[in-house]
């Protein structure tokens, strides 16, 4: 699986425009969209999964063109909105159903394989009768998972992953997600949490305002941020002017005052100390260094 994305642009019929010549390429295993909201990442999916069309440029998908095989392209697609919606009354297992074989998938008794296959897999074997409309926030979250997923598709595109869904229910979530990512597909997750890819995408692509900021490995981003990131034991009026100047990204009460962490172009404080950044760290120095360009 390959996706090539060259010379995208998407312009809204208000003029906005909200992707400005992205170039990506993404293959198999997980992969990271990450930026703040309005950055362009839903413009984005939603292109990929056929709901919009680009202003220019082109997509390719395992050689198919997104705007002219979108047939072919949509057989390949798993897709988990963030604001996943039920219009029906079906039940729980019927929707599910009904989603399979909108996905393609033709024969019943496999359907029926399935669907219980994933009923169990996202914990709502028990659900199965009880109205889809009706569960609660994380269950509905959780149906939209099993839907995105039951027609193996090849390429599985998540908007906001962890939106609605309680520490459990992510810890369940992301298993199933590196589950899926042993085999020879792709998983693009969109995400403004830092923390939703971290630890388990090997590539990620950083949008901002539009535009394609980096593309690389967590690890080459964070190396851009070493030299970057102090922490430092601050008393409560310094840490109101430093919290003016700086980017902080935590803060814990200490004895006499504040321990911070901060990330900066350069730094002096009498005791400050550099320390390790982590992603959360040079996503915030990589967007900050974009301000002030
Ligand atoms: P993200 O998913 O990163 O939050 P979006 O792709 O939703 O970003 O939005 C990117 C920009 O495009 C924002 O400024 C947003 O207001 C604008 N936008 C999104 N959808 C539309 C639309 N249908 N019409 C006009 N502007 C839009």
């Amino acid at each position: 699986m390959k996706i090539e994305i060259t010379g995208l642009n998407k312009v809204y019929s208000n003029g906005k425009h909200a992707l400005s010549d992205i170039n990506l390429s993404i293959e198999n295993g997980m992969f990271g969209l990450l930026g703040p909201n309005g950055a362009g990442k839903s413009s984005l999916m939603r292109i990929l999964v056929t709901l919009s069309t680009p202003s220019g440029g082109s997509v390719k998908i395992d050689g198919y063109d997104l705007m002219k095989e979108r047939g072919e392209i949509r057989k390949m697609l798993g897709y988990l909105p963030q604001d996943f919606r039920f219009f029906s009354n079906l039940k729980t297992w019927e929707f599910l159903d009904y989603a399979a074989g909108l996905a393609g998938l033709n024969s019943k008794i496999t359907r029926r394989q399935k669907v219980d296959e994933w009923l169990e897999k996202v914990g709502l074997f028990d659900a199965r009768d009880r109205q889809a409309n009706k569960l609660s926030g994380g269950m509905k979250r959780r149906l939209g998972i099993a839907q995105a997923l039951i027609a193996d598709p090849k390429i599985i595109i998540v908007d906001e992953p962890t939106t609605g869904l309680d520490p459990e229910e992510r810890i369940r979530f992301r298993n199933i997600l590196s589950e899926l990512s042993q085999k020879e597909i792709i998983i693009i997750l969109s995400t403004h949490i830092v923390g939703d890819i971290s630890s388990v995408c090997r590539d990620l692509a950083l949008l901002s305002n539009g535009f394609l900021k980096f593309n690389g490995s967590p690890e080459a981003l964070i190396d851009k941020a070493r030299g970057h990131v102090w922490q430092v034991q601050v008393s409560g009026i310094d840490y109101d002017l430093m919290k003016e100047k700086y980017a902080i990204t935590s803060t814990i009460p200490s004895a006499d005052g504040w321990e911070i962490q901060l990330v900066a172009e350069n730094f002096a404080y009498a005791g400050a100390i550099e320390i390790e950044p982590n992603l959360e760290h040079a996503y915030v120095y990589f967007m900050e260094s974009f301000i002030d360009q």
